[in-house]
This record gives structure tokens, sequence and C-alpha cells, in this order.
């Protein structure tokens, strides 16, 4: 049986940090009224988040990022169907280089496949499927999987 990969977020990405109302449509959907007119005002002419380090693949507002940016909101909006059928992944999970994501999310295994489906889409759709992010974020899911099955034996 294949072991169910458990999701990450990886440093260097910030896929899901392109907010194009065009391309996030369910995304957006899924925010609250005042979510949703916080989200639009940070969307840039590029689609890009304004605050979005393209250069560095790194947000410039990390600790004052936006609620719907943060992952405990991003597993909410990740159950109510933004990325639903494989379709698009809701607002940004943000890009950080120690990516704190990872630890929070072991606890919520039920939601990894969706958010992994959700991550792999926005990476091809960025980065390419097969470029260096998305093997570099296949690779850290398996890791994290077998990290896990360690500290079970
Ligand atoms: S697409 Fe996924 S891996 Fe990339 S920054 Fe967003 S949440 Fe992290
Ligand atoms: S994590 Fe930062 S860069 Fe990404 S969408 Fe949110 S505010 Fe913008």
């Amino acid at each position: 049986m294949k072991a169910q990969e458990q999701w990450q977020c990886i440093s260097g990405c910030g896929a899901c940090c392109r907010l194009d109302p065009a391309l996030r449509g369910e995304a957006l959907e899924a925010l609250d009224p005042e979510q949703q007119l916080t989200y639009l005002a940070m969307v840039g002419a590029d689609g890009w988040c304004i605050h979005f380090d393209t250069g560095s693949r790194r947000c410039r507002i990390y600790a004052q990022r936006p609620d719907f940016c943060r992952v405990d909101n991003l597993l909410g909006l990740f159950s109510a169907g933004g990325c639903g059928g494989g379709a698009e992944t809701p607002a940004a999970a943000g890009d950080n280089p120690d990516s704190p994501h990872s630890n929070n999310l072991e606890q919520h295994g039920c939601l990894d496949e969706l958010a992994i489906a959700c991550c792999r889409q926005q990476i091809r759709s960025e980065w390419g499927g097969r470029g260096k992010v998305m093997r570099r974020f296949n690779r850290s899911v398996r890791h994290a999987v077998r990290h896990v099955i360690r500290h079970q034996r």
C-alpha cells in the first residue's frame, strides 16, 4: 500500500501567492466579504500579491500577513472547497524560509491529500510540473511521511 504523503509547505515556492482572481475564483468565493476586500487590494498588476518578493520568493510582510494566508485558515479554505475537485488552490499559504506550516498540519492528516493536490496544481502552474520546485515539494511531502514513520517505531 502506498504510504500517505504528508503536506509540507516549502521555502522558495510562493506559488500560491499569485492571487490573480481570474485564476483563483473559488478561493476568493470562500473568503468572507472583508477578507475579499483585503485579498483584492493585494492583487498586483501582474497577478502576484503586492507583498510577494518574486526575486527571493518570500512574503515581505510574513509576520503581518492576513489571516487567510495563515495555516489554520488555510485548512478551513481547503475544506470549504477552495480547491475542490482538483480545481484551484485556496488563498495563499505564503512562502517562508522556515516553512512553519508543516508542523501545524501534522495534526490534520485528513486534509493532507487535498492540500498536496492543491500545492501541486499551483506549483505546476507557476513553476512547471517537472521543475526544481515541484521536485523539492515532492521530496518534502515524502520525507515527512518517512519522518513520521520513524517516530512511530
Ligand atoms: S504552493 Fe504550497 S508549497 Fe508553495 S508556498 Fe504555497 S503552500 Fe507552500
Ligand atoms: S503570504 Fe504574503 S506574499 Fe503571500 S499572499 Fe499572503 S501576504 Fe501576499
